[in-house]
């Protein structure tokens, strides 16, 4: 097999004998359609090439020379999503939901810089970049394959499948990449990059996910072009973050992205701290952790990966602002003290990956719950830490932290068997609301009356009411850290401790 130098490379069902039974039933129903209409239609992007691998896909993606608004009209189900890319999303579950792009056209005349959206002539340009040569609007629709695949991020992404003849199609030798293990970006990297920098974290993360190396000049160009990152928008980013890091190769993310020297433009992590064991360690064992959970089939949400990723950073700060209060105040307020240095680590990394609120409130509770878990009088807490949701992500955390500060062990046996218990009580409320579902669905069926969406409104104000009785009745009075009013001796103790901490990690100036 060659890679450059040839134009394109067909392999029939019989040469190329890929398990098309794992194929998404419903990836089928959508090509058969537009092919039914008329259109052209392949499988694209990671479905084919996860196949390839003898991996099973994430998901499917479909190419077609439709655009996006004759897709729709297709389908009852689809949903056009995004203006600077439009797709079509073809919605059948939660689980099973094809993405239809439409073949994009190469470079076309119409490119301009971003300010002039519209041409003399009144048009709308279809293609726009800004200054840095970043495509800030791309709908410029191409007419065939050979130009579609062009447009896509990595040869190893654009092998396209007809499911009616069973053809592969490779115009930029991802199969012969595939069978090399690497990662090589179509077309001239520094521009690809520029165009969209979210590509330099795709290739981080499919070489994580494959074990995959970079080519040459895939890898040369990460480096000059990794701070065109910053003109990402947030919530990408956070989309992408989640992407590297929860879907089960978070170690190797976690390796890629120091390698690259990437990992400290995606979270406010000081490069000191990074570059320490201690950080180091804790975080590998952190993501070797969530991967083991995924594999587990269990599920990694966001906020526990943010918090355990900017723990380090949190914590250090805190010490040093106590160390220095100590110094200043009498009294210090350390559940505001806690309040506010959380709040400005979170609001920091919100500039990078624009976490939702609900997932920022969390973290920064994730980490006042550690105080409490802590406690040198922990008796005193449990009614309040664990009425709390957040309690058993929040022993989770501490775990992680016991793994490595031998001090914490005591207190990890002091709250295992309330976190067993709260993990108990969960399954054993989630297995009476699966019976109650299954009641009102038979009822139902029998032709009972169905519920109305008063019901369920009612239904769910009664449950947020009623977990907040619980938790006010068993929270004791606010700002009661008593822990922290220390007595002289224990102050200057626990200040040499975190200064032994920093010494420890090389932070001691
Ligand atoms: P997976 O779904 O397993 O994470 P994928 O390769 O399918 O991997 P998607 O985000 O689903 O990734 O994208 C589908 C396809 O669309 C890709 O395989 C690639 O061909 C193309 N693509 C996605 N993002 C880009 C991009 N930023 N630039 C160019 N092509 C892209
Ligand atoms: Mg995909």
């Amino acid at each position: 097999m060659v890679k450059y130098g040839q134009k394109k490379l067909v392999l029939s069902a019989q040469q190329h004998q890929l398990p098309t039974e794992q194929i998404s039933k419903f990836a089928i129903k959508v090509i058969k359609r537009l092919k039914q209409a008329g259109y052209e239609a392949y499988l694209v992007g990671g479905g084919v090439r996860d196949l390839l691998l003898g991996k099973t896909p994430k998901d499917f993606d479909v190419s077609t020379n439709a655009t996006p608004e004759q897709v729709r009209r297709l389908f009852g189900n689809a949903r056009i999503i995004g203006k600077r890319f439009k797709i079509v999303h073809i919605i059948y579950s939660n689980n099973d939901t094809i993405e239809v792009t439409t073949f994009r056209g190469g470079n076309s005349p119409m490119l301009q810089v971003e300010e002039t959206a519209i041409s003399r002539e009144g048009k709308r340009f279809e293609v726009q970049v800004n200054r840095d040569g970043m495509l800030v609007r791309d709908n410029s629709y191409g007419t065939s394959l050979e130009e579609d695949a062009l447009r896509r991020d990595f040869t190893i992404n654009a092998i396209y499948l007809d499911i009616q003849t069973g053809e592969l199609i490779d115009f930029h030798g991802g199969l012969y990449d595939l069978t090399q293990g690497v990662i090589d970006i179509i077309g001239d990297p520094e521009t690809r990059y520029r165009e969209d920098p979210v590509r330099i974290l795709r290739a981080a993360r499919f070489s994580a996910k494959l074990g995959f190396k970079l080519s040459k000049r895939t890898l040369e160009q990460i480096g000059p072009c990794a701070p065109f990152l910053r003109s990402v928008s947030p919530a990408r980013m956070y989309d992408e973050v989640n992407k590297l890091f929860l879907t089960g190769h978070a170690q190797a993310s976690f390796k890629v992205l120091t390698a690259l020297n990437l990992f400290d433009q995606l979270f406010t992590i000081s490069p000191m701290l990074l570059n320490s064991s201690t950080c180091r360690d804790f975080l590998n064992y952190a993501f070797e952790s969530t991967d083991q959970r995924f594999a587990e089939g269990k599920c990694n949400k966001p906020h526990f990966l943010y918090s355990i990723i900017l723990w380090n950073e949190f914590i250090w700060a805190f010490y040093e602002i106590r160390d220095d209060l100590m110094f200043s105040a009498n009294n210090i307020n350390y559940k505001s003290l806690i309040a506010f240095l959380a709040a400005q680590v979170v609001i920091m990394q919100y500039r990078i990956t624009a976490m939702p609120e609900n997932i920022i409130r969390s973290i920064a509770l994730l980490w006042r719950l550690q105080f409490l878990l802590e406690s040198k009088d922990p008796e005193k807490y449990v009614k309040e830490t664990t009425s709390y949701h957040a309690f058993r992500a929040a022993f989770d955390l501490f775990k992680l932290r016991a793994h490595f500060d031998p001090n914490l062990q005591s207190r990890v046996e002091f709250w295992q068997p309330y976190y067993d218990q709260c993990k108990a009580d969960a399954e054993r409320r989630r297995k009476s609301n699966e019976e109650r579902q299954s009641r009102l669905s038979e009822r139902g069926e029998r032709g009972g009356r169905r519920r109305s969406s008063r019901d369920f409104k009612r239904e769910g104000r009664e449950g947020r009411e009623s977990r907040r009785d619980e938790r006010r009745s068993g929270r004791p009075e606010a700002g009661s850290f008593e822990d922290f009013n220390e007595t002289h001796a224990d102050r200057q103790e626990r200040m040499n401790k975190a200064r032994d901490w920093r010494r420890a990690m090389n932070l001691e100036p």
